[in-house]
This record gives structure tokens, sequence and C-alpha cells, in this order.
């Protein structure tokens, strides 16, 4: 037997009901706020991902599913959502169009990571990407849209808030972290140690209990923002207030990607345990100018589909079941079948969800299979039945039973 990757998961028959109400969850309130969904390639260049990304993450360093392609181009699966877009948003000349445009994704993307974690090596996302709104405005609605689907989907959940300021503030706010960290650097881990020389902030992002502790004590970026960031951060702030969306401010959230500008957010949740990110995002203002388009602002967040589901299942969301099937028809005998065949097809023709034996069972094996599959009703069709042209119609939830003109069952099924 040939088993699923490592790190990979089916999602079954029985289970993709979840998927469908989640998905559709988001897409209704992506619609609500004026998103039109874009669908981009499931692999691209590396070199998108190494210039849009940044070569200095955890993603890009040690997660990637890079190969060669026959053609001996460098190809990646998607590791996040957003350079994607950015390149579509580019080759495709968007900006041209109306602005700001507002898009969503579902997609999967790809990590290698160690599935020990709990993590997977696909998982799917939803994200969101609004290009050309520069205002704290934009910022605050679509913190407000995650807030509005998390709250829709019954999840409670708590807003950090950050700003990761301006790359001329950010250059004040490395040196003086590198002047916290100088003295400390034997007791970082030696990923930090590394990241002390080529990126400093990534530090504050380390899971690593030592690394931690250190950060506790460490300069924050809020006291380093420089004035136009300073007013978009209390922009931003005042107008979550406006829009009732509670909110911390963490001044050591800096999300693991290089291209997030100012604000950055996570929602987070304490009911898988230890706290985890359900969903992350920020301002990302360099993305497109770092990819080699002119520079436009965007904002965004990703959104752990998986991550969603298992919180729904912790903290005991109900989702509501598929209909079932609404008339499951038993047969006997050729005859039979082929009258119900006929009988099937026409209440299907007509919307209603009816099905019949596939298997050349016996009455009973089928009324079996009937309440297996949740049928609501049984109509019984044999010999006498298809010579009296009746046939008995059973509840099966209480077992009461109505005699109905077989060539009346569509009537009968439409009307319930
Ligand atoms: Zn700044
Ligand atoms: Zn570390």
């Amino acid at each position: 037997m040939i088993n699923i990757p490592k790190g990979t998961k089916d999602v079954l028959p029985s289970e993709s009901y979840k998927w469908h109400y989640v998905e559709g969850m988001a897409k209704e309130v992506a619609s609500l706020y004026g998103l039109n969904e874009i669908r981009t390639p499931t692999f691209e260049h590396t070199e998108l991902f190494l210039r849009g990304v940044g070569d200095t993450t955890d993603i890009v360093n040690k997660e990637m599913y890079t190969f060669l392609d026959k053609g001996e181009r460098s190809i990646t699966l998607k590791p996040e959502g957003t350079a994607g877009v950015a390149r579509s948003f580019l080759e495709n000349g968007l900006f041209n169009g109306a602005m700001p445009l507002k898009m969503y994704y579902i997609t999967p993307v790809f990590r290698y990571e160690n599935p020990q974690k709990g993590r997977l090596r696909e998982h799917h996302q939803f994200g969101v990407e609004i290009y050309g709104g520069a205002g704290a405005d934009t910022d605050a609605e679509v913190i407000k849209l995650a807030k509005t689907l998390l709250n829709k989907l019954g999840l409670e959940v708590k807003l950090n808030l950050n700003s990761m300021g301006c790359p001329t503030c950010r250059a004040e706010y490395n040196k003086a972290l590198k002047g916290y960290f100088a003295d400390k650097l034997d007791a970082l881990c030696p990923t930090c140690r590394e990241r002390y020389h080529k990126n400093p902030l990534r530090i504050l992002d380390c899971k690593e209990e030592g690394c931690k502790k250190l950060c506790v004590d460490a300069p924050k970026i809020t006291d380093y923002l420089c004035d136009d960031c300073k007013a978009h951060f209390n922009g931003v702030k005042e107008l979550l207030k406006e829009a009732n969306v509670d909110f911390i401010v963490n001044p050591y959230i800096v999300r693991g990607l290089d291209y997030y500008t100012r604000t950055v957010f996570e929602f987070v949740t304490t009911s898988l345990g230890s706290q985890g990110t359900v969903c992350g995002g920020g301002r990302y203002d360099n993305l497109i100018a770092q990819i080699g388009g002119n520079s436009t602002p965007g904002v965004g967040f990703g959104m752990g589909i998986e991550r969603v589901l298992m919180l729904m299942e912790a903290e005991g969301v109900e989702i509501p079941l598929p209909s079932p099937v609404k008339v499951y028809v038993a047969t006997m005998g050729e005859n039979a079948y082929k009258k119900a065949f006929g009988v099937v097809s026409k209440l299907r023709d007509n919307g209603v969800k009816a099905e019949l034996d596939h298997a050349g069972r016996g009455v009973k094996a089928q009324f079996k299979y009937a309440d297996k599959i949740g049928a609501e009703f049984v109509a019984t069709i044999g010999d006498n039945e298809l010579s009296s042209g009746k046939c008995n119609v059973k509840r099966m939830a209480d077992g009461t039973t109505e005699e109905v003109g077989i060539d009346d069952l569509v009537k009968y099924f439409v009307g319930e």
C-alpha cells in the first residue's frame, strides 16, 4: 500500500462539509467587504519568494519546497499567498484598473516543517490583499474583516497589534536592538546569533525559551516610530475603536516575513493549549517595489483553515450537517428497478435529493443502507407495486408509512 506523504492530510467525504462551511463563510464575508477572488498558480519561480518574502526569513531559508523542473528552472511550491498575488498584480497591470483593488484567495501553501509540531507540510489559507490604500483606514478595514469572519465562525479570539515602522525608523530600532543584544549573544540560540547580524528583528520571533526570556526587556519598536509611522499607528487604533474591535498593543509581534511595514497584527487563541495564531497579517508597502514594480501600498492577512477548523472543534462550534438524502427508493426485481431509476431521475430533476441501490442488494440490505446514509424517507417498489401503481413511503424517523401513487412521488416530495 502507498501511504500519504508525511505532513499532508486527506479531507474525507465525511469531513468536507466542514471545509465548505468555513470557505463559504469566508467568501461571504469577503464579498460583503467588496473583495473579489484571485487564483494564482500553486508554484512560482523561486526568485519571486527570495525577493518578495525575503532571504533572511525561516520560510525562505529552511522551509521551501524548491526543485529544478525538467527545463532546469528553479521552481518553488508557494510557501505563502501574498507574493504570488503581488506578481500577478504587476504582470497583469492590475494597477491600471480601479484602485484600491480588493482581493481574496483560498490556496494550499507548502512548507517543509517538522510535522511533529502539529504543523502540516501542506496546509490551506484564506487570505486577503488590498492594494492602493495607504491610509490607516485600509489597515482597520482588513482587521475588521478578519475579526468579523472569526466571530461568524463562532470563535473568540484576541487581537494583538503592533507597528513595525518604515525603513527609516526601523533602522534606528535595529541599532537599538543590536545594542541591547550585544552582550547577550552567548545566551541566544545559534539561529538568533545569525539573526543578530542579518536581521535582529527576527530574534523577537524566536520560539526558544532562552531567547524569549531575553526579549522581554528588549527595546520596543513602538518607542522608535517616526512621526509619520506614529500617526499612522494611532489612526489604526482610533478606527478600530470606532469599529468596536478590541485589541492589545504587543510591541514584540514582528511576523516572520520581511515584507511587512507599519501595521502588523495577529489574532490569537488559547483554546488549543498553548497560545496559537489563527490569523496574521499587516501592511507591506515595499513588497511591490521589492519585486520590481512601482511602489504600491498593500495590506492583507492569511488565515489557516486547518487551524480554524481545529479551533472550532476545540470550542465545540457546531457546523451544520449537509442536507441528507430526502428519499431512498428501495426495489425488488428488475422491472421495479427500471421504474425506480426513472423515478429517482425525475426526483433529482426537480431538485429532490434521491438515491437508489447500486449493488443489487436485497430489500432488507437496502433499508439498512438507507438508514446508514440518513435518508429521511424510503419508498419501496416491487412487482405488486408496479401492478397497483402505488407504493409505501416510510418516514424513517418514526416508522410511519403512507401510500403514494408511484407517478405521484415527485409531486409528493417536491411539495414536502
Ligand atoms: Zn517610520
Ligand atoms: Zn533564538
